[in-house]
């Protein structure tokens, strides 16, 4: 949704030589979130381009519609919300079963507890540090602590499941949420693409090179 559709295809080989570790599409319905954004043909396409894995966070209403068809476009992860879905073990396992990984995905102003029952059936957690549905939010500040506190969950229930953080994620932002126990960290415009200008392809490689040691760096001080 951040990069350049113009050159798609330069920008995301110049992310997969510079290290980037997965694609992460945000896909919207203009229900469950007022925009509308890409679709599995999308993703389709670009796994053509690179060798990178693609996941897909559905901001969807009833996700499990379009499961199947986005593990079939090559999506080696699916997150659907919490708030999205009625049987949400049952969308879950559809994900497992299609040969995916399962994520589930929790709103800014959802308590945590919604996801007791779900954790040990999930690879990851995406913790919407914004409310979904455009880039260029700045951070809703409870997500530091909620980061904290599920980091916590999951360690007491023995549970190695990946905490996503989505949204507004620039250096300061980052170093917090990863000492917090975030471990996957989704780039948008706060950090390696440039919402005002088209960047070069070549540029976009060397942001995501200096995001990576300037969050290393920042860390120290955290
Ligand atoms: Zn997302």
């Amino acid at each position: 949704m951040c990069a350049n559709l113009g050159h798609l295809e330069d920008d995301l080989r110049a992310l997969e030589a510079a290290g980037c570790e997965e694609l992460h599409f945000d896909i919207m319905d203009g229900l469950f979130v007022p925009n509308i954004t890409l679709g599995a043909d999308f993703v389709r396409m670009a796994r053509r381009c690179c060798s990178l894995p693609c996941s897909a966070h559905l901001m969807v209403f009833r996700p499990e519609r379009y499961i199947d068809r986005f593990v079939e476009a090559g999506c080696a992860s699916v997150t659907i919300h919490v708030e999205a879905c009625t049987h949400t073990h049952r969308a879950l396992a559809q994900i497992r079963d299609a040969g995916a990984s399962p994520g589930i995905a929790i709103n800014p102003a959802t308590p945590l507890t919604k996801l007791d029952y779900l954790l040990d059936y999930v690879d990851r957690v995406l913790v919407m540090t914004v409310d979904p549905g455009y880039a260029g939010q700045t951070i809703i500040p409870s997500a530091f602590e909620r980061v904290g506190i599920l980091r916590e969950n999951l360690d007491y229930r023995k549970l190695e499941a990946d905490i996503e953080v989505d949204g507004n994620i620039n250096v300061e932002n980052a170093a917090i949420l990863a000492t917090q126990g975030a471990t996957i960290l989704d780039l948008g415009t706060a950090s390696v693409f440039d919402s005002r200008k088209p960047t070069a392809s070549a540029a976009l490689g060397e942001a995501l090179g200096a995001f990576r040691s300037a969050v290393e760096e920042r860390r120290k001080t955290v």
